[in-house]
Formats: structure tokens, C-alpha cells, sequence
């Protein structure tokens, strides 16, 4: 294939922007939602709701070999779970459990339109762009052998394209299996226009005549996008890089009925760190395993809009809700490189959410993940795993510091348990053991000072600071390690409160009692 510059693009582009914008997803139900499909699903999103245009969600499910049992419906619960409604497809249905289709182009599955497919596959046949082939896999298999050691393309050596219209009715009469191929005219150069990549060319002599219709009668890929991507009118394809090579049969196909053609816009490959493509091995792939790590919608969608594109302008603003991506989102900007994956970056944006939500909604994401299976640290430590008020203190003392939702909980296990103070970790610095003591005794003097209605973050740092005076360290650390009975915790205001009067008095009496 030959890239060439951008040309005509602004024109074609401004007469699809008079017709209706309609895009579509088009995922194979063969998994979980993979992060490149929500990727695609994103542009499609944006790219419709910036030009009040419409989001068709189509089943491509052509091939049942490959078709995994609960792959719609996952779909779309993580698209329920990220927060992209779509107009048209299937939907769930959650009051009766079920899968419905809305939409006036319906069936949105294409294995509810197999006669659709066929009506359309005999039109090839009659005007001669298609033919009947009978060649068995075993004489395919043979034909690509031969093509290897000669060291040509594979591609099929047109064996059936001659047969005479009676001998075709004579075999199909006899029951013979048979496909229908597509008849690629030869010596012609291919171009797919595509918004982000400028005119690519193929040479037609480069392109197999591809199965359209397969022995089972089922369409394949290639026959079904086309046929449902004109039937559903959809303006813009847009689907990931490793379609490119695919989009010239698309092409053929288009001009063999006589059909305007989309527009075009292969997104960039997603890549792992080591720019090698994106797989399973290196790390996660599909939406639920992003989901179930911890990171929330919001940095997710943020995350997943950048991998390929950005608002350019030298702008350097990373965050952007969903919202004010729409504002800015210009499918031209697209790139053409492969995006890397880096979930640092997602661990930053993550961050950056957790510590600007609302604490409740908040709390309602994050208490799925609360591990409290924190005994293996603290006997008797789930005593608050059950408490609102005690877990939603933790996680707003804790929030300024998570990179994930599984994080919470893990790093403050002292908080859920019985721990015990030891004499070195109470000592600051030279200090004696008097002082230690004294430090201790007065800390819980001032703390037993505070009645409860005042037991507020603001106050008990404002009065545990003005207790400390100048002399900070002395008076603060044996407090948070009385507390904490760690080395490292957040600060003991923070403490005090999260644990509350009673607990907070009771551990202070349990190290003032080791002098
Ligand atoms: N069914 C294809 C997939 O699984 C969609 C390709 C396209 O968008 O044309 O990704």
C-alpha cells in the first residue's frame, strides 16, 4: 500500500458534514470488551455527540466459531459501566434480563440478517462481480502450498470463475458445497481515502478474490460491514489500524453496488510499553480487568481518549471529563503512530479523580475493593470493616494518595486492628523516657479535652498543633506512633480522627502504660 498526502479530504469531509452524521461500533462478540474497542467506541461517541449525530451499536457475529457465550452482554455492561449510551442496537433490558434492539434499522445483529446478506450477494452474482467457487479446502489447501514453494502471494488462483452459468446450476442442483467470491477487476489501483492517513493505494492485482459468502450461508466480514455500513447509513468508519488492509475489498465492494462511499478513519495501533502491539502478556487488555484494578470511569474514558490523539495546540492540560472531551474532540487530529499504553500516565489521571470526587460516590466505588481481610497484620481487625462512617474517614485521609481504589485500606491496616506500641518506635529522637511519657500524657489530656461533636478533622488539627508549640516532634511523634504503631502513617490529627475519641484515648493509655 502507498500513502499519499492528504488531498480533497476538506471537500469530501465538508459535503458527508451536510449529510447526517451515523457512526458506528462494530465489535465481534469474541471476549471481553477490549481496551481498543472502547477506544474506537470513545471516537465514535465524541465524534457523534460533537455533531449531533447518531452512535450505531452492531453485533458483528458472522463468525459463530469464534462466538463467546456472554460477549454481548458484557459489552454492554462495560458500556453501561464507562457511561457511553449509544442510539440505535441492542440495549440491555435490566428489568427482564434480556437484550433488546431499538432503532429503525433493525436487526443490529448481523446474524438475524442472513437473508439481507444473500438478497444482496445474488445482485453481485447477476451483474458478474461474484462468482460460485466449488474447490474443496483440501485442493485450497494444495493451491497455497504450490504458491508458497513458488514463493507467490496466496491468493486465490480463480479455478471457479469460468464455469459456465450451467455447469454452476448443475453442481449446486447436485448439492455441492460452494462459497461465493468476489470478482477483484485486475490491473486497477485501489484508494482508500481516509481521514487520518491521506489516499492509500492498493494495487487491485495485490487483493484475493475474498469469500463473500461462506458454505454455511453466512456473509463474511467483509460482505456484512459493507452491506450494513450503506443499509444503516452510516457517514464515518471509524475502526482501528489493523482494518487498513481490509478497506480496499471494502472499496471494491462499495463501487460493485454502486454506492457512495464512507468516510474512512483508521485509528492508531494501541502498543504496549516496548512499542510492541498491545497484548495480553504484557500486561492488561480488556476494560474489566481496568475496572476491577481499581481505576475509576472518569480516569479511564480521560486515559483511553489521549491514546492517539490529543487537542494539539500545545496544549498541555491532561484532564478533561467526558463532557469537555466532547467540546474538543476533532476526529482530524487523530494520529497516525501507534499509542503507548502507559499506565503511569492512567495511574496519574486515576489520581488526580479520586482525590477531586465526591467523597460519597467516592465511597460507594471503593468499598467493593476494601480487602478486610486485614488479620494476617492486626488481630481482630475487621471490627470496622462494616462501619460507613469509621471506612469513609480512612478513605478521605487516604484519598490524597491513591493511584488506585484496590489501594485503599492496604498501606493504614492499623486502623482496623488491635496494635501493639513499642517503647523505640514511641521515642523522637534523644529523647527520654520521661519526656516520651510526658509527651504521651499530655496528648491525651488534650484529646480528652475535645468533646465529640468537636472531634472534627479542622479542629483536632488546629488544637493538636497549638499543643505541639514549637516543639513538634517531641510532642507529635510519639502521638502518631502511639496511634499508628507504624514508622510511616498519615499525620496523627488525621489519625485521631479516623479512629475516633475512645480508640484514639485507648491506645495512648496502652503506650503511656509501657514507661
Ligand atoms: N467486527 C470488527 C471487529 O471485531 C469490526 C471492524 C470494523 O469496524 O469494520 O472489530
Amino acid at each position: 500500500m502507498f500513502h499519499t498526502k492528504k488531498n480533497n479530504q476538506v471537500r469530501q469531509f465538508t459535503q458527508i458534514m451536510e449529510k447526517d452524521i451515523r457512526v458506528r461500533m462494530a465489535p465481534s462478540p469474541t471476549g471481553s470488551m477490549h481496551i481498543g474497542t472502547l477506544r474506537t467506541v470513545l471516537y465514535d461517541y465524541l465524534f457523534a455527540k460533537k455533531n449531533s449525530g447518531k452512535l450505531v451499536l452492531r453485533i458483528e457475529d458472522t463468525d459463530q466459531s469464534r462466538e463467546v457465550e456472554g460477549a454481548v452482554t458484557d459489552l454492554l455492561l462495560r458500556l453501561e459501566d464507562v457511561g457511553i449510551v449509544h442510539d440505535e442496537g441492542p440495549f440491555m433490558d435490566h428489568a427482564n434480563e434480556k437484550i433488546q434492539e431499538r432503532g429503525n434499522y433493525a436487526p443490529y445483529t448481523q446474524s438475524k440478517r442472513l437473508d439481507i446478506y444473500t438478497k444482496y450477494v445474488n445482485k453481485l452474482l447477476e451483474k458478474g462481480h461474484a462468482y460460485h467457487c466449488f474447490c474443496s479446502s483440501e485442493r485450497l489447501d494444495e493451491m497455497r502450498k504450490q504458491q508458497q514453494k513458488s514463493k507467490q502471494p496466496p491468493m486465490y488462483d480463480r479455478t471457479c470463475c469460468t464455469l459456465s452459468p450451467d455447469e454452476v446450476a448443475d453442481r449446486i442442483d447436485k448439492d455441492e458445497k460452494y462459497v461465493v467470491r468476489m470478482k477483484v477487476s485486475r490491473g486497477e489501483t485501489i484508494t482508500v481515502d481516509d481521514l487520518i492517513r491521506g489516499k492509500v493505494e492498493f494495487k487491485s492485482d495485490t487483493v484475493d478474490d475474498q469469500v463473500i459468502l461462506k458454505s454455511d450461508g453466512f456473509p463474511t466480514y467483509h460482505l456484512a460491514v459493507v452491506v450494513d455500513d450503506y443499509l444503516m447509513k452510516i457517514s464515518h468508519v471509524i475502526r482501528g489500524e489493523e482494518w487498513l488492509p481490509s478497506a480496499p475489498k471494502h472499496v471494491i465492494l462499495y463501487k460493485m453496488f454502486g454506492w457512495d462511499l464512507p468516510v474512512f478513519a483508521h485509528l492508531p495501533l494501541l502498543l504496549n510499553e516496548n512499542k510492541s502491539k498491545l497484548s495480553k502478556r504484557q500486561g492488561d487488555v480488556s476494560v474489566e480487568d481496568f475496572l476491577n484494578k481499581g481505576y475509576l470511569k472518569e480516569a479511564l474514558i480521560n486515559f483511553v481518549a489521549f491514546l492517539g490523539w490529543n487537542p494539539g495546540g500545545g496544549q498541555t492540560r491532561e484532564i478533561y471529563s467526558l463532557d469537555e472531551l466532547i467540546e474538543v474532540f476533532d476526529l482530524e487530529k487523530v494520529h497516525k503512530a501507534g499509542a503507548v499504553v502507559d499506565v503511569k500516565k492512567l495511574n496519574k489521571i486515576n489520581s488526580h479523580y479520586i482525590k477531586q470526587k465526591d467523597i460519597d460516590e467516592l465511597y460507594d466505588e471503593t468499598v467493593k475493593f476494601f480487602n478486610s481481610d486485614l488479620q494476617k497484620k492486626y488481630p481482630n481487625a475487621n471490627k470496622h470493616s462494616d462501619d460507613r462512617d469509621f471506612l469513609k474517614r480512612v478513605l478521605e485521609v487516604e484519598r490524597d494518595r491513591l493511584e488506585r481504589l484496590t489501594d485503599f485500606g492496604q498501606e493504614n491496616a492499623f486502623f482496623f486492628g488491635d496494635i501493639t506500641a513499642h517503647k523505640d518506635l514511641l521515642t523522637w529522637k534523644e529523647s527520654t523516657d520521661d519526656q516520651t511519657s510526658d509527651a504521651l500524657k499530655r496528648a491525651r489530656e488534650v484529646l480528652a479535652e475535645i468533646n465529640q461533636d468537636n472531634w472534627t478533622r479542622e479542629n483536632l488539627a488546629s488544637t493538636l498543633m497549638d499543643a505541639a508549640g514549637d516543639d513538634r516532634g517531641s510532642f507529635l511523634w510519639p502521638l502518631r506512633a502511639a496511634l499508628t504503631g507504624e514508622k510511616r502513617s498519615p499525620s496523627p490529627m488525621d489519625c485521631a480522627w479516623v479512629l475516633g475519641k475512645q480508640e484514639s484515648l485507648s491506645r495512648l493509655k496502652n503506650a503511656i502504660d509501657l514507661f
